[in-house]
């Protein structure tokens, strides 16, 4: 999937518990997976991978730095770190309410780019992959993170890519 995002590595590591959510992404190569994440079925665990990978892939955290920066009126290459730059948001309603449309916005990305990476990498459709981790999530009573719109709303944005994803399990590694 890596290969495929146009990313020459990423490295995986396991998280001790679940307080980070099933996974999550750090700039600039690294996906966290938890316990539960690694138990998940195997489309639903490829589609939360092609997630995190797409966030990485898209440079998600640097798109963050540079709107908190400037939309918290420092200069655009204040820092590199997008956890610098997010950590400006914190206890920052007006600041982080300036950015949610950016944050929307990637995790909508994430999810039809993670999906169409399980599709071409793992022959996963999206009923397999990301509706069935939807449900199952939805289920379990957690979101991945607050930052996150409700799965309902997830399952439907993801509905249009649903025929490409069909055709790309057809070229899925047998
Ligand atoms: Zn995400």
């Amino acid at each position: 999937m890596a290969a495929l995002a146009g990313l020459p590595a990423v490295r995986f590591l396991g998280a001790p518990d679940e307080s980070g959510g099933p996974a999550y992404s750090a700039a600039p190569d690294v996906v966290v997976l938890s316990p539960a994440a690694l138990k998940l079925e195997t489309c639903q665990l490829a589609f939360l991978i092609g997630h995190e990978i797409a966030h990485i892939a898209r440079r998600h955290f640097d798109e963050d730095a540079v709107a908190l920066s400037v939309f918290s009126g420092r200069p655009a290459h204040w820092t590199d770190r997008g956890e610098d730059a997010l950590r400006l948001a914190e206890g920052n309603m007006g600041l982080a309410l300036r950015v949610s449309h950016l944050w929307q916005q990637q995790e909508h990305e994430a999810d039809w780019v993670g999906a169409l990476l399980a599709a071409q990498a793992c022959g996963c459709s999206i009923e397999n992959g990301a509706l069935a981790y939807f449900r199952h999530d939805d289920e379990s009573g957690g979101g991945i993170a607050a930052a996150h719109a409700p799965s309902a709303e997830r399952m439907r944005q993801l509905l249009p890519f649903s025929e490409s994803a069909q055709r790309l399990t057809e070229r899925a590694p047998r």
